[in-house]
C-alpha cells in the first residue's frame, strides 16, 4: 500500500517535534516516523530546556509540560584532580514568571512535546524505521521506505529530523557522516535522591534548580566537559569528549563519569543516592564548519541531524527545535503558494536559518572546536591546575610573605607555559571567542 503526506518527518525528538506540530498546526497532513518504541525512549540530554524556543512553538507549554526545576543558579567550575575553582551565577531575576531555563527528563518530555503534535493532526507511527529514502530519476526525494511490511510511503517534502547519526541522509548521499573529531561521547546517569536532600544540598527551594559545568582534570586533557544538573528528584551527571579523542588516549567514557562522581566537589552532592539510569549517546560538536547542505529536492535537515549544536554555550535541544520550526514555517509558506518542494524554493528554509540566532551562534564560535581540541592539554590541565595553584597560594595563610607567593603564582605559570605561550593563548581563545 502505498500513501501519500504533504511531509513525512523521520524523528520524534526535539527537532522532529517541532517541525511536526508546526507543519500540523498549519494544517498540512503530516506523518512522523520514530523507531523507539515511543518518542523520547532512546533519546538522552542533559537536559537544561531552554523556554524562550519552546514558547515560540508552543507558547503556554508551561501549564502541562513535564517540567522538573526551573534554573536559578549556574556554576561553573574549573577542576584539578583534588579542588575546583568556580564561578556561579544565582539571580533572583530567574525566580521569574515565566523561567527562561528548566531541567527536564526527555523519555517524559518528547511524550509530551510528541502528543501535542498529535493533538494538532500528525500521524505518529512508531517502532517504525526509516530504512531508505524514495528518490525519482532526477535525485528528487519523493518518500521513504520503511520496515513495516508494503512500507513506502510518498511525501512532497521529506523531513530529516533523525538525530546526529543521520543514517538516512548519509545513505542516500545527501550529506557525510560526521568525522570523529565532530563528535562528542557523552554518558549520563539519573542518581535519585529525596527531593527536600536536594533542595538543602544545593540551598534550593520549592522548584528552583542548579545546574553546574565543570571543565579540566575531569577530561584527563581531552576536549570536553562534565556535568551535573539538579531534576525534582534526582540528579542527572554526565561527561562527554570528543570521539577522536578517546580513539587516540584508549580512554573510556565510562571511566571518566566513575572518576568524575568520586571527585571530592562532586562525591558529597551524590552522596546517599540510587543510580536508575545510564545512557550514552553523541553531541555534534564540530560547529558551523561541519553544517552540511541543509536542503535539497524534496529535503530538509534539521536538528542534530544538521549538526546544529553550539557546544560552547551547551545548547542543543533549542537550536533543533528552532530549525525544525523554521524547517516546516518554509514549507508550509512553499505550499501556501502551491508551488513544488524543489531545492530552489527550500532555499528559504536555509535562509531563515541564516537570520536566526542558530547560524549567528555558530559562525560566531567558528573557530572554537578547532581551537578546543588542538589546545587541549592547555586548556583542560594546565591551565585550571594553574589558576588553582594561584589560588592555593592566595588563600593558604602559612607564614609565607605574600610576595614570595605571588612570585610562586608567576613563576608557575612562566615555566608550564612562558610569556609568549600565555600571550598566544590569550590571543588565541580571544581570536575564537569572537
Ligand atoms: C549527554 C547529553 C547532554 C545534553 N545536554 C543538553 C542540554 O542540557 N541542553 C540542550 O539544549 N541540549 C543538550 N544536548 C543536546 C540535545 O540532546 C540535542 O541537541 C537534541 O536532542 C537534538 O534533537 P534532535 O531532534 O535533532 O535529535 P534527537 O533528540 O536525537 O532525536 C532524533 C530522533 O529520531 C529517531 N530516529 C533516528 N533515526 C530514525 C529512523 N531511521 N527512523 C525513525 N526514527 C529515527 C530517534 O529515535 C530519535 O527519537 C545534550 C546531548 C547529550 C547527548
Amino acid at each position: 500500500m502505498i500513501e501519500r503526506f504533504d511531509a513525512i518527518v523521520i524523528g520524534a525528538g526535539m527537532a522532529g517535534n517541532a517541525a511536526a506540530f508546526t507543519l500540523a498546526s498549519r494544517g498540512l497532513n503530516v506523518l512522523q516516523l520514530e523507531r523507539g518504541e515511543y518518542p523520547g525512549a532512546k533519546n538522552v540530554q542533559g537536559a537544561i530546556l531552554y523556554a524562550n524556543m519552546l514558547e515560540k512553538i508552543i507558547p503556554d507549554f508551561r501549564e502541562d509540560a513535564p517540567l522538573e526545576r526551573h534554573v536559578v543558579e549556574q556554576r561553573f567550575w574549573f577542576m584539578t584532580e583534588r579542588a575546583h575553582t568556580g564561578m556561579q551565577y544565582r539571580s533572583e531575576e530567574f525566580n521569574e514568571e515565566k523561567p527562561n531555563r528548566y531541567t527536564i527528563i526527555r523519555s517524559q518530555f518528547d511524550r509530551w512535546f510528541s502528543k501535542k503534535a498529535q493533538e494538532k493532526g500528525a500521524i505518529l507511527l512508531t517502532e517504525t524505521t526509516a530504512l531508505e529514502l524514495v528518490q525519482d530519476a532526477y535525485g528528487k526525494v519523493i518518500g521513504v521506505r520503511t520496515d513495516r511490511a508494503g512500507g513506502t510511503i510518498m511525501a512532497d517534502v521529506v523531513v530529516l529530523a533523525e538525530g546526529v547519526n543521520g543514517l538516512l541522509g548519509t545513505r542516500a548521499g545527501l550529506r557525510k557522516s560526521p568525522k570523529a573529531d565532530q563528535v562528542a561521547l557523552a554518558v549520563k546517569e539519573m542518581h535519585f535522591i529525596a527531593p527536600e536532600v536536594i533542595e538543602q544540598r544545593f540551598n534550593i527551594q520549592g522548584d528552583e534548580g542548579v545546574v553546574i559545568e565543570a571543565a579540566g582534570a575531569v577530561s584527563e586533557g581531552m576536549a570536553g566537559m562534565g556535568f551535573l544538573y539538579t531534576n525534582k528528584e534526582s540528579v542527572s551527571i554526565g561527561i562527554g569528549c570528543i570521539v577522536s579523542d578517546f580513539a587516540e588516549t584508549g580512554k573510556s567514557p565510562y571511566q571518566l563519569l566513575e572518576k568524575f562522581k568520586k571527585h571530592p566537589s562532586i562525591r558529597p552532592l551524590l552522596e546517599g543516592s540510587e543510580v536508575k539510569e545510564y545512557a550514552a549517546h553523541l553531541i555534534p560538536e564540530g560547529g558551523f564548519k561541519a553544517v552540511p547542505q541543509l536542503f535539497g529536492d524534496g529535503w530538509v535537515v534539521v536538528g542534530d541531524a544538521a549538526q546544529l549544536n553550539n557546544a560552547v554555550h551547551r545548547e542543543g535541544s533549542n537550536l533543533a527545535m528552532t530549525s525544525g520550526r523554521l524547517a516546516a514555517e518554509a514549507i508550509f509558506q512553499i505550499k501556501s503558494r502551491r508551488e513544488p518542494m524543489t531545492a530552489e524554493n527550500l532555499s528559504l528554509y536555509e535562509k531563515m536559518i541564516n537570520d536566526s540566532f542558530v547560524m549567528k551562534d555558530l559562525k560566531k564560535y567558528k573557530d572554537m572546536p578547532a581551537l578546543l581540541h588542538t589546545q587541549s592539554q592547555n586548556l583542560f590541565l594546565t591551565y585550571p591546575q594553574l589558576v588553582s595553584t594561584a589560588m592555593e597560594n592566595f588563600l593558604r595563610v602559612d607564614g609565607v610573605p605574600k610576595i614570595d607567593k605571588e612570585k610562586a603564582t608567576v613563576s608557575a605559570m612562566k615555566a608550564k607555559r612562558g610569556w609568549t605561550g600565555l600571550v598566544g593563548d590569550a590571543v588565541r581563545v580571544a581570536r575564537a571567542w569572537r
